[in-house]
C-alpha cells in the first residue's frame, strides 16, 4: 500500500505521536458512521441524524431521540478493532501522547488507551437532568428496554427515567451544545506540540472539532481515511483505506 512504508518509518522514529479520529475508526467494530455509503445518512429516518442529535430535538422529542439513539449509538458488544488496539500499544510503549476522538463509543478506553480526549462526550456516562445522579451504559440500556413496555405514542416511550422522575440525558455533546473547554484546550496543546499528527476515519466536516488540525505545526500530517477529505491536499501523507487494515500492518 502506497505510503505505508513512509508511515512505518515516521512512527518508528517518533515518541510524540498524536492521533485525532472520528466515526470511521469504529466502523470496523460494527458502529456505523454518518457519511459513508453504508453510514447513517444513507438510511431512512423521519429526520436527518443532525436534527435528531440536536439539543432542541432531545428536549422536544425525547422519545424520538431515544428510538434513534438506542438503535444506532447505544450498541452493546462492540469490540475495539486493530486501530484502537495499535493506538493503545503505541501509548504503552511511550510513542503516543494522546488520542483525541470525536467518537462517543468508549472503544479507545476499552482497548487500553489512557489519555483519551473525548471531544463529543461518551455513551458510557449519563446523568439525570433533575437530580444529576450518574448512570452507566448498561443502566441506560436496561431503562430504555423497560420504557419499551409503554405505549409507543407515549412521550416517555423508550425514555430512560431516574428514580426521582427526571429524564436521563447522555453525557454526549449534541448539536447546538458547546464543547468542554478543558478537553478542547488539552487537545489543542497536544496537537500544537505533536511531532506526527495522524488523522483517521473522519470526514473533517464537523466543526469546531475539524478545525483542530489548524493547530498542528509539524511536517508529518498523516490522513488515513476510506474516502477523500477536504484536507487531503494539506497532508504530508494520505492513505486511502480501512484504518483497521492499515494499522494492523504498522
Ligand atoms: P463521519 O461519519 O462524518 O465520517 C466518517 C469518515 O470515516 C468518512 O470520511 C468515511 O469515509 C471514513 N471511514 C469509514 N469507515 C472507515 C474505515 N474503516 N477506515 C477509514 N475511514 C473510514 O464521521 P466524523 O467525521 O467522525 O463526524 C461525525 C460525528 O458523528 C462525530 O462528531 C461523532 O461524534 C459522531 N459519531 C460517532 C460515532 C461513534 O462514536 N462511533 C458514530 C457515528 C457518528
Amino acid at each position: 500500500m502506497e505510503g505505508l512504508e513512509t508511515l512505518k518509518k515516521w512512527i518508528d522514529e517518533s515518541n510524540n505521536i498524536v492521533f485525532f479520529g472520528g466515526a470511521g475508526v469504529s466502523t470496523e467494530s460494527g458502529i456505523p458512521d454518518f457519511r459513508s455509503v453504508d453510514g447513517l445518512y444513507h438510511q431512512k429516518y423521519d429526520y436527518p441524524p443532525e436534527t435528531i442529535l440536536s439539543h432542541t430535538f432531545f428536549m422536544r422529542k425525547t422519545s424520538e431521540f431515544y428510538k434513534f439513539y438506542a438503535d444506532k449509538l447505544l450498541l452493546e458488544g462492540a469490540k475495539p478493532n486493530a486501530a484502537h488496539l495499535k493506538l493503545a500499544e503505541w501509548e504503552e510503549k511511550g510513542k503516543l501522547k494522546a488520542v483525541i476522538t470525536q467518537n462517543i463509543d468508549g472503544l479507545h478506553q476499552m482497548a487500553g488507551s489512557k489519555e483519551v480526549l473525548e471531544l463529543h462526550g461518551s455513551v458510557q456516562r449519563n446523568y439525570c437532568m433533575k437530580c444529576h445522579k450518574f448512570f452507566d451504559f448498561s443502566d441506560v440500556k436496561s431503562k430504555v428496554e423497560e420504557a419499551k413496555a409503554l405505549d409507543p405514542k407515549s412521550p416517555d416511550y423508550m425514555v430512560p427515567k431516574c428514580e426521582c422522575g427526571g429524564t436521563i440525558k447522555p453525557d454526549v455533546v449534541l448539536y447546538e451544545e458547546g464543547l468542554d473547554n478543558t478537553v478542547l484546550t488539552k487537545s489543542v496543546n497536544y496537537i500544537a506540540n505533536a511531532d506526527i499528527l495522524i488523522i483517521g476515519g473522519t470526514s473533517l466536516v464537523v466543526y469546531p472539532a475539524a478545525g483542530l488540525i489548524d493547530y498542528y505545526r509539524g511536517k508529518k500530517l498523516v490522513l488515513v481515511n476510506l474516502s477523500a477529505t477536504p484536507q487531503d491536499r494539506r497532508a504530508d501523507l494520505v492513505i486511502h483505506g480501512k484504518i483497521g487494515e492499515v494499522f494492523s500492518q504498522l
